[in-house]
């Protein structure tokens, strides 16, 4: 397989949180997008990590994704050992993204930024002839990260306005997360916003990014590189 822009996350439901509507966006110009959650999110307090897969597959239909895998590393103490380096590079290397979506490098949870970490040195190993004789070796092109989670000024936002909604079902696929079978009490309740939470908030947040670039709807990246541009006359977003 050969995909154009893979993402890879800690929990299952971050990707739809963080790129979801990039990702949708992507496919929906013809581009082969894929999914890879590091861990089924057996440490949440709601649902089962069959659950959680199952909910995955529904959402990654909604995203419109040719792919999803879930390596099913232990979640809540995700670490960057040479086992999963290597696991995971061997993985890229099947899947041979030219764009490889990454958690932003700092954050509140662990997972978060141990995922980015753990994705950033796998696609360097992936690139490595000798690192295993059954893998062609392959490093991807470009490495952006998604921080809507963290509070950062971003390099780039992409404008989701007709990609919002499709994002919004792919996520309430949780059902297990954000069901509003759960009511208001019982085990986790408080933990997890349900339905009309979610909604308001990930759509102020989209709705702050957006206007950033003067659109209804963005998601955030960040990139370590320099952005080349070409032609100074047709930049978007309006200065004055
Ligand atoms: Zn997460």
């Amino acid at each position: 397989m050969s995909l154009d822009v893979l993402a890879i996350a800690a929990h299952p439901d971050d990707i739809e949180q963080t790129c979801g509507g990039t990702l949708i966006r992507m496919a929906e110009m013809g581009y082969r997008t894929g999914a890879l959650d590091l861990t089924a999110g057996d440490m949440g307090t709601r649902g089962t990590p069959e659950q959680r897969l199952t909910e995955a597959e529904v959402a990654g239909r909604h995203m419109r994704l040719q792919w999803r895998g879930n390596l099913r590393f232990p979640d809540a103490r995700l670490e960057n050992t040479l086992s999963a380096r290597m696991t995971l590079a061997v993985k890229i290397r099947e899947l041979r993204p030219r764009v490889v979506i990454l958690p932003y490098w700092e954050g509140r949870h662990p997972d978060h930024y141990r995922a980015s970490e753990l994705g950033y040195e796998a696609c360097f190993l992936a690139g490595l002839k000798k690192l295993d004789e059954y893998s062609a070796p392959h490093r991807p092109y470009k490495v952006i990260y998604a921080s809507l989670y963290a509070n950062v000024s971003p390099s780039f936002v992409v404008d989701i306005s007709a990609q919002f909604e499709a994002r919004m079902a792919a996520l309430l696929s949780y059902q297990s997360q954000y069901g509003a079978q759960y009511g208001t009490e019982g085990e986790g309740s408080g933990l997890f916003p349900q339905e009309q939470e979610i909604r308001e908030r990930l759509g102020a947040i989209a709705r702050f990014y957006g206007n950033l670039i003067g659109v209804k709807y963005g998601e955030p990246f960040v990139v370590k590189e320099t952005i080349q541009v070409d032609d100074i006359v047709n930049m978007g977003v309006r200065s004055i």
